[in-house]
């Protein structure tokens, strides 16, 4: 297997990765998936700011946000800072 051919999975510790972190679908680490009440939230947009992974979007077309799975790892952050509490993690 040629180092393309590499997963991120297959990359020691502290390995270097040879293309850009967008090519690499991360969403597959998580354990805990954030689901929002759409109910509660306010689209104040704080959890898109505080998401390490940029991985939550302003849609202006939908006037809404949306989480991208692909590359959301679980680590509850926009749970935990939601003003609504409108996010819930929930066991994939
Ligand atoms: S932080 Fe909470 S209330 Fe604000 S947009 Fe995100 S889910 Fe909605
Ligand atoms: S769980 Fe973490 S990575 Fe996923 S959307 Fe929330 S803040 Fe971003």
């Amino acid at each position: 297997m040629t180092a393309k051919e590499k997963s991120w999975k297959e990359i020691s510790p502290a390995g270097v990765c040879w293309k850009s972190s967008t090519q690499f679908l991360t969403g597959d680490w998580k354990t805990y998936k954030p689901v929002r009440d759409l109910e509660k939230c306010t689209r104040c947009l704080l959890c898109v700011l505080f998401c390490p992974d940029g991985a939550i979007h302003w849609k202006p077309e939908k006037g809404d946000i949306e989480f991208d799975y692909n590359f959301c790892k679980g680590c509850g952050i926009c749970a935990n800072e939601c003003p609504a509490k409108a996010i819930e993690m929930k066991l994939e």
